[in-house]
Formats: structure tokens, sequence, C-alpha cells
């Protein structure tokens, strides 16, 4: 039988090795080595971890990783001046600030995201990023969607032209670009959200569901079409601690054609993605 879970931990770590060798290659060829730069401001746990992650990524595949942590009430003007920095280091050609910044300050997100030069926003959450994915321009992509995108491909979707797919969520950073980007690869895209009235009716009728909520196992099972490919984004801490994604994973995958697993499923591939985007902006 044919495998059906979509390990993303093992084709993430394919990936940075490709990306390891093309960056030995390119060095030996002249090219510059790719910097990104890490901020973290504060001290939550989670972003803690995914920033620990990320830069370990980094220099096992020989980018350089410039990281610098900010007290939580560094404040905006601070982490601005922080951000010019990096936009003026030629040696730094991709700056990532770990989102959420800690609540209840003055931080602006947003004007944090602007600040960031589009060319080196490998995040791809710049608004002139987001709105060049509208227009199907390149551009650096958000790595979640962008690490779903090559998901799809490894199940074999590489092209969705007939395909009915259903994002369920709204957000800046997954649910639409990802729904854009399955535009782009020709698929009938459904958004669903918390006013969706049958969020049921709409998952039964999908050949590829992303689910991107932050509700534990919120997908049925039982509302997966047979044969149907699920991406889950989700990552929720269930009451006993462990991680559990906004798809029952166990019911799903009986009738499931291909499905991620929580965690080693898009969480490793919006890494790997990362380090792409980051020696795009220092070569391209
Ligand atoms: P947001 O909280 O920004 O967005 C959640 C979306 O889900 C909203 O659009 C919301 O609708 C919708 N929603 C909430 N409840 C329901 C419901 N009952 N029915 C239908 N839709 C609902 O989340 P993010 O997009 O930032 O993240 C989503 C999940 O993905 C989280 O678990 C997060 O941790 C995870 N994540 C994982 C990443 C990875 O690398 N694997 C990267 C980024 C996120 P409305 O707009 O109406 O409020």
């Amino acid at each position: 039988m044919e495998n059906q879970i979509l390990d993303g931990k093992a084709l993430s770590l394919r990936i940075r090795e490709e990306i390891r060798l093309e960056i030995l290659t390119g060095l030996a060829e002249g090219k510059p080595r790719p910097g990104l730069a890490t901020i973290l401001v504060g001290q939550d746990p989670a972003s803690e971890v995914y920033v620990r992650n990320k830069r370990r990524a980094c220099e096992a595949a020989g980018l350089v990783n410039e990281h610098i942590e900010l007290p939580a009430d560094a404040g905006q003007q601070q982490l601005l001046q922080q951000v010019q920095a990096y936009n003026e280091d030629p040696a730094i050609h991709g700056i990532l600030v770990q989102l959420p910044l800690p609540k209840g300050l003055d931080y602006d997100e947003n004007q944090v995201l602007k600040t960031i030069l589009p060319e080196k926003d490998v995040d791809g959450f710049h608004p002139l990023n987001q709105g060049a994915l509208m227009q199907g321009n390149l551009a650096p992509r958000p790595c979640t969607p962008k690490g779903i995108m090559v998901l799809l491909k490894e199940a074999g979707l590489e092209d969705l032209s007939g395909k009915k797919a259903v994002v369920v969520g709204r957000s800046n950073i997954v649910g639409k670009p990802i729904a854009l980007m399955l535009l782009e690869r020709n698929a009938t895209v459904t958004i669903c959200h918390s006013r969706t009235k049958d969020l049921e009716a709409e998952i039964k009728s999908a050949d590829v569901v992303v689910a991107a909520v932050g509700v534990p196992q919120l997908v049925r099972g039982e509302w997966i079409r047979p044969g149907a490919t699920v991406i889950d984004v989700g990552i929720n801490r269930g009451a006993d601690g462990k991680l559990v994604g906004d798809v029952d994973f166990e019911t799903a995958k009986k009738t499931a054609r291909k499905i991620t697993p929580v965690p080693g499923g898009v969480g490793p591939m919006t890494i790997a993605m990362l380090l792409r985007n980051t020696v795009e902006a220092a070569w391209n």
C-alpha cells in the first residue's frame, strides 16, 4: 500500500542537505555566504524553541546566523533600530523578527514588518511581498505556505487543475497566502473561518484540505473525503502536554490518501523554506 504519511521531517532534511551542498558550490564560485539575522523579543517559551530550531538549521546548512535577544520591555524604537542595523549590514541577507511580539507593550508588528527591507524579508510578511504574491510576481513568499506547496508536490499534486481545495483559517501568515498559492496552481479554492456556516460540508467536498486554525482536532476524520490530501498546519498543546494538530489524525488517516502528521509535517518544512528564502535573498 502506498505510504499515506506525508513526512515533512524527512523531506525537510533532504532539502536542507540540498541547500548545504548548494552553499558549498556557491562559495566555491565566489558567491557570498548567505546570512540570516534572527531577533527575539522577550521570553515566550514557544518562540524560544522556534528560534533555536531555525538557528540550528542555519548553522547546519552553512548559513551565517546573527542572533539578538531583546528584553520584553525593550520597546518599539529599540527593535526598529536593530532591524535598521541589519537592513544596512551587507553580510545579512535575511531578517527574521520572531512573532508574536510581547503583548501589552507598545509594539506595532505591522510597522516592524514594514521596516524590514522587502528584499531581506525572508518571512515574506512585508506588505510589498504580500502584494507581489497576490499579483503572482516573484518575491520572498511566506515559509509555511511555501513549504505546504512543496509537500503537495511531493504528494503528486503539483498541478491542482480540477481539484477543490478548502483552506480553514484566513491569517496573513498561512490562510490567505496558501489560498493564493493553491489558486496559482489552478485549484478551486474555498477559504473557511470562524464565521463559516457549515465547515463539515465544505471539508467533505475537498480534494485538498489545509487546516490552519489553532483549535486542537477541530477537523474530524469523518469529514475527510476518501482519497483527499490533508495538510495540518496546527500546532496545539493537548491537555497531556503533547503536540496535536487541527485535524484528528488517527481518524482522518483512515480515509485520506495523504496526510501530514503533527509534529513532523508542516513545521519542519517551514524551517527548510526559511533557509531557501535566505539563500535566494543572498544570491538572486
Ligand atoms: P490565527 O489565529 O492567526 O488564525 C486562525 C484562523 O482560524 C482564523 O482565520 C480564524 O477565523 C480561524 N478559526 C478559528 N476558529 C475556527 C473555527 N472553529 N472554525 C473555523 N475557523 C476557525 O492562526 P495562524 O494562521 O497564525 O495559525 C494557525 C495554526 O497554525 C496555529 O496552531 C499555529 O500555531 C500554527 N502554525 C504553524 C506553523 C508551522 O510552521 N507549522 C506556522 C504558523 C502557524 P477568524 O479569522 O474568523 O477569527
